[in-house]
């Protein structure tokens, strides 16, 4: 049995990132970049005024002075006129500075009238100007390789005219139910028909990894069936399948993974739930095989694939965050397997305090919605007391928020 830390280990050893495309900018938003931007000119590219007014010579300016506007230069056009002394460049804000001027006053601060400006205050030399260069440097790298591209990243590199932009692909997950048992979602299951709802519910937590589901339906229980679609699954980028992993004698998959040449990593974690997930290789391609019940097969996606995923698309953080946090009541497990328990926790004056959130049997889905986080409680230990600390994942990112 292969400890919770170990998987993750040799999972997150296994996998790369899956490769790099150019996509358009906007198509770019929440994926990694995979190449240092480095800025091809200065920005601003030219010096240009921060307000609408007039660009002067500050030497002029002495409160009260007039000066003869010579010249008028709205935002998109350049003049080139340089400003004489006792004269002023009506200007708005963006134009480029005229030569001469070396200050810009704010039309707050004059008094127009017909063919000349009055100041009203002291003008010092740099005044609302934007300088050339002063917000990036030509050569300047403004967004390192790894970052994820929100809306900074994809308004200085709109504003450098990039429209194709380097990123992590997006990783194509594979997702296979298995079992005779299964119907699909739609259709009206008869006596002892189960819903396939996992195959959404992966489906949905690889949608939110920000990679590409491809649903494969259903694997009957016989070796052709699972032949036929885990050989399919098997030129995506990562394959998940759910169910048909325990020790049963109808639990094909894993035997149907070594007859297609597939390496088994580990099966078995000491978990629970989830205890017997299973982890291959094929060439470059992870396999997952969850367990079926639906809240095992989310909390080991949510542990295992989740991590792996991430990490092919380029991410660098790619484990959920922890804390410590304090039980408001007592839990106790057996001894043997790390038990993740769902938990609701809030944060209160600072501090994490969490709450079961239910029946911790894996039949209960309902307490898995409640929880909007998992404790981590330690293979080794059995009771845990009201005011003792445990590891919290964090799995619901707005939870942050004091109630
Ligand atoms: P197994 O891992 O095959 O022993 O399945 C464990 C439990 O999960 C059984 O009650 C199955 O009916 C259920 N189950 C398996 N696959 C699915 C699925 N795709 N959707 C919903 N429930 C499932
Ligand atoms: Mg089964």
């Amino acid at each position: 049995m292969t400890s919770f830390e170990d998987a993750r280990r040799i999972i997150l050893n296994k996998v790369a990132p899956a490769g790099v495309e150019r996509v358009l900018l906007l198509d770019a938003a929440g994926r990694v970049l995979a190449e240092d931007f480095t800025a091809p000119c200065d920005m601003p590219r030219w010096d240009n005024s921060a307000m609408d007014g007039f660009a002067v010579r500050s030497a002029d300016c002495t409160p009260g002075a007039t000066l003869k506007v010579t010249d008028y230069i709205p935002a998109g056009v350049s003049s080139d006129d340089a400003v004489q002394p006792g004269c002023a460049a009506r200007i708005m804000t963006g134009a480029p500075i005229p030569t001469g001027a070396d200050a810009v006053v704010p039309i707050e601060e004059t008094e127009v009238n017909e063919g000349t400006v009055t100041l009203l205050n002291q003008v010092t030399k740099r005044d609302h100007i934007r300088f050339q260069g002063e917000d990036v440097a030509c050569g300047e790298t403004v967004v390192a390789k790894g970052t994820i591209i929100a809306p900074p990243q994809v308004s200085l590199l709109a504003s450098f005219g990039g429209l194709l932009v380097p990123v992590y692909r997006k990783v194509r997950v594979a997702i296979l139910s298995t079992g005779d048992e299964l119907v699909e979602v739609g259709t009206q299951p008869g006596n002892s028909q189960v819903v396939n709802s996992n195959t959404l519910a992966v489906a949905a937590a690889v949608k939110m990894c920000g990679a590409e589901p491809l649903i494969l339906g259903i694997a009957r229980d016989n070796r052709e069936s699972h032949l036929a679609l885990i050989s399919e699954g098997l030129k995506a980028d990562v394959l998940v399948t759910s169910a048909g992993v325990s020790a049963g004698d109808r639990d094909l998959v894993r035997e149907t993974l070594a007859e297609l040449g597939v390496e088994e990593q580990f099966w078995k974690i000491g978990i629970k739930p989830g205890g017997p997930t299973a982890f291959a290789m094929h060439g470059k391609v992870p396999v997952f095989s969850l367990p079926g019940n639906p809240v095992s097969t989310m909390i080991t996606f949510e542990q295992f694939a989740r991590p792996a995923i991430m990490k092919m698309m380029g991410h660098t953080k790619v484990l959920r965050r922890t804390v410590r946090a304090e039980l408001t009541g007592p839990l106790r497990k057996k001894p043997g397997k790390m038990n993740f328990v769902r938990v609701h926790a809030r944060l209160e004056a600072g501090r994490y305090l969490i709450a079961s959130s239910g029946d911790q049997n894996t039949g209960i889905l309902k307490t898995m919605l409640k929880a909007n986080a998992l404790a981590l409680l330690p293979a080794d230990r059995t009771e845990f007391a009201a005011g003792e600390e445990v590891e919290l994942q964090i799995l619901d990112p707005t939870m942050e928020l004091e109630e």
